[in-house]
């Protein structure tokens, strides 16, 4: 029979097939099959010749691996499902296998590893790129839902669309590759989530021999699409429909490339899925495009984007509201907004201090690194001012064989579609031109493919009593890293502001709030000034 991938199904002959670890299970002769199963997925099928013996035995050869106990005698280790019993149970199961001769053991041993393959490569495989029945490591540590909802939007022309037009990020890419030509012709390139094969087609231009395209959402399609309306490209690529954490590549790479990058680098752990596609796929001391990343940090003052966050909690004040008291629901929605990291573009002398950075080596980190980062930081103000948070920003470094290039996403530099990210405390703090600001960036990976992210910064308070050794003045928060406020749209007067007078609208006295006010989330009276800023209430 000619099945969807084109191979023919095969049948071997067994002295017998009985139960691993089970006693009572009886040892019957058997015929093994191999063929397509209904959903295109390679199946193993164990029939045993009487029917009174025991049930047949169906094998999901995606989840199976076969082990030589000796020259006649296997064992498949599988998730099984009787086929014979109404309610067909999945489980574990270990089944030895006793061939007449050495050579059937042999054919037997290779069809099993040619049909395993073919699927992988051929990515015949679920919806989705769900290629394992079995629970994958992807699965294990990310939230069904969210790996949906993740996938779906990947799978969508124009989320991809719109990385493709951010130049800064594409056209480095293309740089990086093509003046690195060296480090790709004639090599095996896997491409660690494809999307929409851009960075194949790249990594072709420059020569590679061969690229495994990996893409686990639905763009896989519009990838091969794309590829075959390339075909002096396309020729030499591969897209596999799967899970990076699934599939299995018919050979080893010479060099990973990905852009694996969300926002503060680490959002979307996709990091981890190179990580792992490096471990899986990639030969010793083969290259990584990109090789590093850092991330960025460094505090900053902005109260325009302070009052703007603090007045969207005003809403929640009013005592009257057809009737209604919503002042109960005011501190929870206080939280709430401080507890949404910012993710704009700011103009870079709103920074107080000289940056500070935390390097992760794609090439050596493992990946349960990256479930969890403790930064301690320490800075050095460069001006007297309020500091409302932290900001942060990232880069990756291609370290080419010809080309060192970074792919940056710093305030003042081009932006891109990642802008940068500010953590603002709800509390700020003041410091004095040349004071150290100290505290903690802790950041933990949750199963909705991004981190909760606890911030903490401290500064001796100034004036009386600082001459004695001063107080420390601390202020921390809480945010979810997967539930940013895009403030892109929004009119950024501190632009207008900063241009006339460097760090002159950070006094307090331009705004007429002053944290105390925010103490103990009390009502705070607007000004005609701030609500201008802001946008009214
Ligand atoms: N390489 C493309 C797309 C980058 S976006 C480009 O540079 O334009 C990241 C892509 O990786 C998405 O399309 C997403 O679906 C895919 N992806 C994320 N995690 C994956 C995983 N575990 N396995 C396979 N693909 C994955």
């Amino acid at each position: 029979m000619e099945n969807s991938t084109g191979m023919k199904a095969q049948e071997f002959a067994l002295v017998s097939i009985s139960e691993l670890g089970s006693s009572s299970s009886p040892s019957s002769p058997a015929v093994a099959r191999f063929s397509a199963g209904e959903n295109g997925a390679a199946e193993l099928r164990f029939l045993p010749e009487s029917e009174s013996a025991a049930a047949p035995v169906n094998v999901d050869l995606r989840a199976a691996k076969l082990f030589k106990l000796g020259p006649v005698q296997s064992v498949c280790i599988s998730e099984g499902s009787d086929t014979g019993k109404e309610n067909q149970k999945l489980y574990s199961k270990g089944l030895t296998i006793l061939f007449k001769i050495e050579e059937e053991s042999g054919a037997f041993h290779n069809a099993f590893e040619q049909w395993k393959k073919e699927l992988a490569v051929e990515g015949k495989c679920l919806p989705n790129g769900e290629l394992s029945s079995s629970k994958s490591k992807f699965d294990d540590k990310i939230e069904p839902s969210s790996a949906k909802m993740y996938f779906h939007y990947y799978g969508q022309l124009l989320h991809q669309q719109n990385m493709l037009q951010d130049y800064v990020r594409t056209g480095t890419y293309y740089a990086a590759v093509i003046e690195n030509r060296a480090d790709f012709t004639g090599r095996v390139v896997v491409d660690v989530g494809a999307g929409s094969g851009i960075l194949s087609l790249f990594a072709a231009q420059a020569g590679a021999k061969h690229v495994y395209a990996v893409e686990a959402s639905e763009m896989a399609e519009y990838a091969r699409k794309l590829i075959a309306g390339n075909p002096s490209l396309g020729e030499r690529i591969t897209v596999i429909k799967g899970k990076v954490e699934d599939v299995e590549l018919p050979e080893k790479a010479d060099i990973l490339i990905s852009e694996p990058m969300g926002t503060l680098l680490i959002n979307e752990r996709m990091l981890e899925t190179y990580v792992i596609a490096r471990d899986r796929f990639l030969r010793p001391n083969g290259k990584m495009f990109p090789g590093v990343g850092r991330i960025h940090m460094a505090p900053f003052s902005d109260e325009y984007l302070f009052v703007e966050i603090a007045n969207k909690a005003l809403f929640w004040q009013q005592q009257n509201y057809y009737g209604v008291d919503l002042t109960p629901l005011y501190g929870s929605a206080f939280e709430g907004y401080f507890s949404q990291p910012v993710v704009d573009a700011f103009d870079p002398r709103l920074l107080v201090a000289p940056s500070i950075s935390h390097l992760i080596d794609f090439s050596k980190v493992k990946e349960e690194d990256l479930y969890e980062f403790d930064i301690p930081l320490r800075f050095v103000a460069s001006v007297g001012t309020r500091v409302h948070g932290l900001a942060c920003w990232f880069d990756v470094l291609f370290g080419g064989s010809t080309v060192q290039r970074w792919l940056t996403t710093a305030p003042g530099s081009p932006t891109t579609h990642w802008y940068q990210l500010r953590c603002v405390l709800s509390q700020p703090i003041y410091v004095m031109a040349g004071q150290e600001i100290t505290g903690r960036l802790h950041m933990i990976a949750h199963n909705a493919q991004s981190y909760t992210i606890y911030l903490t910064l401290s500064a001796k308070m100034w004036g009386p009593g600082a001459e004695q050794g001063g107080i420390i003045q601390s202020s921390s928060c809480k945010l979810d890293l997967k539930e940013p406020y895009y403030r892109m749209s929004q009119p950024q007067p501190y632009v207008m502001a900063q241009d006339q007078q460097p760090h002159q609208q950070l006094h307090s006295q331009d705004v007429p709030i002053d944290s105390q006010d925010f103490d103990d989330h009390e009502f705070i009276p607007l000004t005609e000034f701030a609500k201008d800023k802001t946008g009214g209430l």
